[in-house]
């Protein structure tokens, strides 16, 4: 998923090759390639920019103390300051409270309903005993997709399909997930193709009523810089408590990983990396920018 920003880090690096040490100027000019190909590879640019900034800063006050090479050196600032940008350290979900209620929310196509289903997936097997709300009522092809992803992976789904009301599905939801002693209640909920007042204010209302302890932001790492723009708009409204970046495993370009973080201020959780119940990982800042760098 990287080549192409991994191509473009490579050839910047060969500025310094074959010279021996990071000077101010050298390493501008590295500098200046490296923010191209973030840029390309949809950073935005003022991620772009104090990253870079920052990179150049740390190299060469680095540079007086070690004897590794410098093209070594930047290598090993880079991965730290890109672990630093995606977050740092692993954010895991707050589990604490039972039932610990998530909202799952982002645009139509973005994988909420695959992604709640791998999530149930994922905590049942961590044992754990998750219900799965099917509050996208909207499509009602969702609430089949979310029985069928059940069944496949053995939890229990809460759907009414007779209510068009998300306040109210999700309401029931949690009462059955209460009533059935599951302590995670995963509630799906609709999205749009675009970013749109109606869902915002719906999204917004199940929120106030359901009081999630996590909310998940759900986006298409392949939309590129549309998925930091829409990030940024679903988390003015709702304040959510971390990303799901999905379809990285497409031939997608990194950016959207890079700059959610910086751009919302929130944690990736989890990445999404095909289409099956098992194809979710943890997101690890520091794989990841080993990944990036390769
Ligand atoms: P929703 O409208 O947000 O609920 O999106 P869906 O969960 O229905 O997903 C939309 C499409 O993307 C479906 O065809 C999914 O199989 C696919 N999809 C979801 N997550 C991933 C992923 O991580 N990788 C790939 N390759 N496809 C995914």
């Amino acid at each position: 998923m990287f080549e192409n920003l991994q191509d473009k880090l490579d050839r910047a690096f060969k500025v310094l090759k074959g010279q021996g040490s990071i000077t101010e100027i050298n390493v501008a000019e590295t500098m200046k390639e490296i923010r191209k190909a973030l840029l390309d590879a949809d950073v935005n640019y003022k991620t772009a920019k104090s990253f870079t900034d920052e990179v150049k800063e740390k190299a060469l006050g680095l540079n007086v103390l070690t004897a590794v090479s410098p093209g070594q050196l930047l290598t090993k600032v880079m991965n730290d300051e890109l672990t630093a940008l995606m977050g740092g350290e692993v954010t895991e979900l707050d589990l604490k409270t039972n039932p610990t209620i998530i909202l799952i929310a982002g645009l139509n196509g973005a994988g909420k309903t695959t992604f709640a289903g791998k999530l149930a997936n994922h905590l049942k097997s961590k044992g754990k005993k998750p219900l799965l709300v099917a509050g996208d009522m909207y499509r009602p092809a969702a609430v089949d997709q979310l029985q069928i992803l059940g069944e496949q992976i053995g939890v229990p789904v809460y759907a009414n399909i007779a209510s068009k009301d998300p306040v109210a599905i999700a309401m029931e939801g949690i009462a059955e997930g209460k009533k059935n002693h599951n302590n995670v209640i995963i509630i799906d909920t609709a999205g749009r193709l675009a970013i749109d007042e109606e869902m915002m204010n719906e999204i917004a209302a199940v929120k106030e009523h359901t009081k999630p302890h996590e909310i998940l932001f759900v986006v298409d790492a392949m939309t590129g810089q549309d998925a930091v723009n829409t990030a940024k708009t679903f988390n003015e409204r709702l304040d959510f408590t971390g990303v799901v970046l999905t379809k990285l495993d497409g031939d997608t370009r990194g950016g959207a990983a890079l700059s959610i973080k910086s751009v919302v201020n929130k944690p990736i959780k989890f990445i999404g990396t095909g289409e099956k119940m098992e194809a979710l990982d943890v997101f690890y800042p520091d794989r990841m920018a080993s990944r990036i760098l390769g």
